[in-house]
C-alpha cells in the first residue's frame, strides 16, 4: 500500500482514542478544564453512566466569543506558548486536544460567558464537523456537554464495562478531583441522583468522611513533612485499617492524581512489617514540588509524570509516611513522653540503606501528637487458658478468645525488644562457650557484608580459619536463646516472600535473626513461658503481626461465637 496522509476525521478519531478511553476520561478532561478557568464550583451530570451525556458546568473565566472555536481546534490552547513553557506548567492541561478529540467522537456544545461579555455563545459541533455558533442567555462560566459518546466509534462502547463499572470510574475522577482541590465545591449527578457533593471548605478529611464513612475517616493519620522546595500532606490509614488491593493508595504530584508504581512502593516500604501479606493501606498524599523537577508531558491522559530527581522524592515520601506512622503510635503509656521518637528511625539513621535527607526533616516537630488516632493494632490484656498443638496459646480478652501462634508472637517479641534498645548502648553478652559457624564459600561471601552490622549490633563475631567465624559475644536481649545459630538465619534460605537483597539493611537482618531464635511451633513451653510471652506481646507496637507481616493472632469475638453459636438474637 503506498504511504497517505489521513484525512483530518480519521486522525482525530486516533488522537482521541489516546485520550478518550471511556466516559470517565472526558469527565477528567472537562474538570481540569474548569479547574484551569478557575472555577470553584464544578456541577458535573451524567447520564446512562455517562454514555448518553456528560455535562460539566463551571463558575470559571469562561470562552470569549472569538476563541470558542479555537477551543474545539486541536493543538489550540490558552496555557502554553513555547515548548519552554512545558517545564513550568501550573495549569492541568496544555496540549490544546482534549475539546478536538472529544468534537470527534461525540456530539459536542459548550456554551460560556465570560464576565465581561453580556451575552453566552453556544458552539456546537458533532462527529469533529465544522462548529456552529450562536447566541444563547447563559450564566458566568462554562458548561461543555457531551452527548452520545462514541457514537461514531462503536468499537470504543463494546470495550466499556457495565453502567455500575463506568459509574464508579467517573466517582472515582470527580472525588480524586475533590480531594486535589479541597477549596471547590463539587457536585456529580448521575442518572438523575446526587451521588457525590463535597463543600468547598478546604476540609479534606470531610471529603473523605463522605466516601468512607466517618468511622474510618477519623482513623486516618495526617501526613505533613516540608523542605525549601517540596511538600507532601495527606492522610495515611493506621496498620490496622487496610484493604485487600492498592486501589485506595492515591497519589497527587501538584494538584495532579497520578500512578506511579515505584512511589506506591515507597509509600508500602514505609510500612514495613507493619501490615499482614496481602494487606494494604489507604493513603492520599499530595506531593508538591517546582514545576520545573517534574515532566507532567510523558503519558498521553497525564496519568503519570517523571521525576527529575525521582530516588530523593521517594525517600522523603517514604520517610514522611514512616514518621507520620511511628509518631502517631502512643508508646506504651504516653504519659511519659509527649511524643514517642520511634528506635525503627535511630536504627534507620545509621543504616547502611539509609532514607535520604531525613536528618533534615522536621515532621517530628509538629504539635499535634496528642490528638492522633491510636492505633487499632494494640490488643488488651489477655488471660491466659492453655495451650494446643504445642503451638498456639488460648487466651481470654474482655472481647473474646484469642489464638496466638507462639512463633510468631515470639518474633515479634524479640524483634521489638532488639529495637527498643537505644542503637548506643546496645548491651552484649559474652557467650562463655564461643560457638563455631562454619559456612559455604557463597554463605562466607554473603556473611562477609554482615559481619560489620552484626558486630555492631552487638554480636561479636571473629573470622576464625577458611569460611569459619567464631561467635563470642550475642546481643543481651537474646541471652537464653542460641544466638550463634540464630546468626545463621543471615545467610540461609529465604523466604518466598522475602526479597534477597545484597546488602540488608540492619532492622531486615534483626527481622531475620529473630525468626530464628523465636521458639519453634510445636516446641513445648511451660505454662509460666507462655503467659511471659502473652505479656511481652501486650506491650508490643504492633502485635497483631510478626515482623514478616504474617498474622500472630487469632480473635474470635464474643459476637463472633455468639453468630456461630446462633446466640445472635435469641434469648
Ligand atoms: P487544554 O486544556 O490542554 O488547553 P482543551 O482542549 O482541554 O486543551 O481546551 C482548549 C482551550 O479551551 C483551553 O486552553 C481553554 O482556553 C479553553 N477552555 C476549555 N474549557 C474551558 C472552561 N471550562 N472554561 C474556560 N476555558 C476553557
Ligand atoms: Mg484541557
Amino acid at each position: 500500500m503506498a504511504i497517505q496522509i489521513l484525512p483530518p476525521d480519521v486522525a482525530s478519531q486516533i488522537a482521541a482514542g489516546e485520550v478518550v478511553e471511556r466516559p470517565a476520561s472526558v469527565v477528567k478532561e472537562l474538570i481540569e478544564n474548569a479547574l484551569d478557568a478557575g472555577a470553584n464550583q464544578i456541577a458535573i451530570r451524567c447520564l446512562s453512566a455517562g454514555k448518553k451525556l456528560i455535562e460539566v458546568s463551571d463558575n470559571g473565566e469562561g470562552i470569549s466569543r472569538e476563541e470558542l472555536p479555537l477551543a474545539v481546534h486541536r493543538h489550540a490552547t490558552s496555557k502554553i506558548r513555547s515548548a519552554h513553557d512545558l517545564w513550568r506548567i501550573r495549569t492541568l492541561g496544555f496540549r490544546g486536544e482534549a475539546l478536538a478529540s472529544i468534537g470527534s467522537i461525540s456530539r459536542l456544545t459548550i456554551t460560556s460567558r465570560p464576565p465581561q461579555q453580556e451575552v453566552g455563545y453556544r458552539l456546537q459541533v458533532e462527529g469533529g464537523a465544522e462548529p456552529q455558533i450562536e447566541a444563547v442567555g447563559a450564566p458566568q462560566g462554562t458548561t461543555v456537554s457531551v452527548e452520545d459518546l462514541f457514537f461514531n466509534v462503536p468499537a470504543r462502547r463494546k470495550f466499556l464495562k457495565s453502567d455500575v463499572t463506568e459509574r464508579q470510574r467517573i466517582e472515582g475522577i470527580v472525588t480524586d478531583y475533590a480531594l486535589a482541590f479541597p477549596q471547590v465545591q463539587f457536585q456529580l449527578t448521575q442518572e438523575n441522583r446526587l451521588s457525590f457533593t463535597s463543600s468547598g471548605n478546604g476540609e479534606r478529611r470531610e471529603i473523605l468522611a463522605n466516601l468512607l464513612g466517618v468511622e474510618e475517616a477519623n482513623q486516618l493519620i495526617e501526613v505533613w513533612f516540608e523542605e525549601s522546595d517540596f511538600r507532601v500532606v495527606g492522610f495515611v490509614s493506621p496498620p490496622g485499617l487496610t484493604r485487600s488491593n492498592r486501589r485506595e493508595i492515591h497519589l497527587y504530584v501538584n494538584h495532579r492524581p497520578i500512578q506511579d508504581n515505584l512511589l506506591s512502593s515507597a509509600v508500602l516500604q514505609a510500612y514495613h512489617t507493619l501490615l499482614m501479606v496481602g494487606r494494604y493501606p489507604l493513603v492520599w498524599l499530595f506531593i508538591e514540588l517546582d514545576a520545573g523537577k517534574v515532566d507532567v508531558n510523558v503519558h498521553p491522559t497525564k496519568a503519570e509524570v517523571r521525576f527529575l530527581d525521582a530516588g530523593r522524592i521517594f525517600g522523603q515520601v517514604q520517610h514522611a509516611v514512616r514518621r507520620s506512622l511511628t509518631t502517631a503510635v502512643p508508646f506504651a503509656s504516653s504519659s511519659t513522653l509527649p511524643v514517642w521518637q520511634p528506635p525503627f528511625d535511630q536504627i534507620q539513621r545509621q543504616s547502611i540503606e539509609s532514607v535520604p535527607n531525613s536528618s533534615t526533616a522536621h515532621a517530628s516537630s509538629q504539635p499535634q501528637a496528642t490528638e492522633f488516632p491510636t492505633f487499632e493494632q494494640k490488643i488488651p490484656l489477655l488471660r491466659w487458658i492453655g495451650q494446643v498443638a504445642n503451638t498456639y496459646v488460648i487466651a481470654e480478652g474482655p472481647d473474646g478468645l484469642y489464638l496466638v501462634d507462639q512463633h510468631a508472637a515470639h518474633e515479634r517479641v524479640l524483634f521489638e525488644r532488639f529495637l527498643r534498645q537505644a542503637p548506643m548502648s546496645i548491651s552484649s553478652q559474652k557467650l562463655l562457650q564461643p560457638s563455631l559457624l562454619s559456612l559455604t564459600p557463597t554463605q562466607a561471601q554473603q556473611f562477609e557484608q554482615q559481619i560489620s552490622i552484626l558486630n555492631r549490633l552487638g554480636f561479636e563475631i571473629v573470622p576464625f580459619g577458611v569460611n569459619t567465624y567464631q561467635v563470642r559475644a550475642i546481643p543481651a536481649i537474646f541471652s537464653g536463646i542460641d544466638g550463634a545459630l540464630a546468626v545463621r538465619a543471615t545467610v540461609e534460605d529465604f523466604e518466598e516472600d522475602e526479597e534477597p537483597l545484597r546488602r540488608e539493611t540492619e532492622k531486615r537482618l534483626i527481622a531475620r535473626i529473630c525468626k530464628r531464635a523465636a521458639v519453634k511451633a510445636g516446641q513445648s513451653l511451660s505454662p509460666e513461658e507462655q503467659k511471659a510471652l502473652l505479656q511481652e506481646l501486650e506491650t508490643c507496637q504492633s502485635p497483631r503481626t510478626c515482623p514478616h507481616g504474617r498474622p500472630t493472632m487469632i480473635h474470635l469475638s464474643v459476637a463472633l461465637l455468639e453468630r456461630q453459636f446462633g446466640r445472635r438474637g435469641a434469648i
